[in-house]
């Protein structure tokens, strides 16, 4: 039993299945990554884990309890986390204010911007949050707007924000989407430490094969809706069906 399980997920958008029986197992402790083309499902498939979308038939168990029906934040609360395609983060606030927002929302359950003038001088939140600042290898950009910072520090600071929830699944959906190589190889290395170092399971969907050459225990191939392969990146690097239906080979 993985940490995950999705068992014969189906969307529909009108006329469009976008997701069709999907099935997906991830593993506790891996980084499983999900590629295919784009329109494959990808993005729905993960907001159906959060409860941003709830599937048509089939079940989503995480931890053995079903997410179904659940809102985000329970689900949040459950033990996922997610960093969405473009970095949410707010850029007219300074990178610890940023970080302050999720260490108040660990400690009372609310994650709200209005939070914060509440949460300015209490010490255990700025403590928590320098904290994972000096984790996330940022204490010294604490004072820097968040928006005039690199792509890949603003997905940086993202990532830590997530992880100050202590998830014990991270979804990443194109971590490194839009970033220049130099960005996108820091992000590789941020992601080795984090699964490293923490107790935690990845699920990546990543366009970027070099990054999920890079991380990937295990790959599933999502093409139109389903999952068309399952293996270990070394496998599906060779794999004709991969090849041909993502590859474009
Ligand atoms: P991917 O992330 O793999 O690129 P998506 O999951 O975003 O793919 O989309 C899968 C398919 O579902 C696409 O054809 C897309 O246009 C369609 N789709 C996604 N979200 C919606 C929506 N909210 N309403 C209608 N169609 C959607
Ligand atoms: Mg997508």
């Amino acid at each position: 039993m993985g940490i995950l399980e999705v068992k014969n997920v189906n969307k529909r958008f009108g006329g469009l299945q976008a997701l069709g029986d999907v099935n997906l197992s991830v593993a506790e402790r891996t980084v499983h990554a999900i590629i295919g083309p784009n329109g494959a499902g990808k993005s729905t498939l993960l907001n159906c884990l959060v409860g941003k979308l709830i599937p048509d038939t089939g079940s989503v168990m995480f931890d053995g309890q079903s997410v179904l029906g659940r809102a985000p934040y329970e689900i949040n609360q459950m033990g996922i986390s997610r960093v969405f395609q473009t970095p949410e983060i707010f850029g007219d606030l300074t990178v610890m204010e940023n970080m302050m927002i999720p260490c108040f929302a660990k400690r009372d359950g609310a994650f709200e911007l209005n939070a914060l003038s509440a949460v300015r001088g209490q010490k255990d939140i700025i403590e928590r949050a320098e904290h994972m600042l000096v984790d996330m290898n940022m204490i010294d950009k604490r004072d820097m707007h968040a928006a005039a910072m690199s792509r890949g520090d603003k997905r940086r600071l993202e990532i830590g924000m997530c992880l100050s929830q202590e998830p014990r699944l991270l979804l990443l959906d194109e971590p490194t989407a839009g970033m220049a190589r130099a960005d996108t190889n820091n992000t590789i290395d941020l992601l080795k430490q984090i699964r490293d170092e923490r107790d935690i399971t990845i699920a990546i969907i990543e366009h970027d094969m070099h990054v999920v050459f890079s991380l990937a225990d295990r790959i599933t191939v999502l093409a139109q809706g389903t999952p068309l392969v399952e293996d270990t990146p070394e496998k599906i690097k060779g794999h004709p069906k991969v090849r041909e239906a993502y590859l474009g080979e």
